[in-house]
């Protein structure tokens, strides 16, 4: 038997305005979207702001329902979009934030992660993943692999 452990790096900033030009801006892009946030039932608005390779930046916002699995966050909203409006655009950083005041920036559900990290194989590179807190420090992970160690890749499915 041997004990093994597994380790997350990340940044971490005081604030937004403490970050790089290009990151700040992906946060304000993800402020906007929180805008669209349809969450009548948690009163959790989140949004999530995905820059691609060419600059485009697709944005996504939690979406609600009155049968409750049938809603979908932030980030898989703007991931699902991305994958199916720009299918070769290599995928850069996503930016989360969300209006509720928490103590530390928001962090993405297990599904989220998992379909952040299988992106990251589909694209062959990593994706920076950003997280920002209302008015407070900020979070950046190199990668989504990162923050779901030991992830369903699946690899063995795909042809
Ligand atoms: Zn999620």
């Amino acid at each position: 038997m041997s004990i093994k452990s597994i380790t997350c790096t990340f940044e971490e900033y005081t604030s937004v305005e403490a970050l790089a030009a290009s990151d700040r801006l992906l946060v304000e892009a993800a402020v906007s979207a929180m805008q669209s946030a349809y969450a009548p039932y948690s009163q959790f608005q989140v949004g999530a702001a995905l820059l691609l390779d060419d600059g485009t930046i697709v944005s996504g916002s939690n979406q609600e329902n009155a049968a409750y699995p049938s809603g979908l966050c932030a980030e898989r909203v703007a991931f699902f979009a991305a994958g199916s409006q720009h299918p070769d655009k290599r995928m850069l950083a996503v930016a989360i934030t969300t209006s509720y005041p928490l103590p530390q920036p928001i962090s993405p559900c297990g599904a989220c992660r998992q379909v952040m990290a299988e992106y990251e194989l589909k694209q062959g590179a990593s994706i920076r993943i950003i997280l920002a807190s209302n008015g407070g420090s900020v979070m950046i992970v190199e990668q989504a692999r990162d923050l779901l160690p030991m992830y369903f890749s699946g690899e063995w499915l795909r042809k």
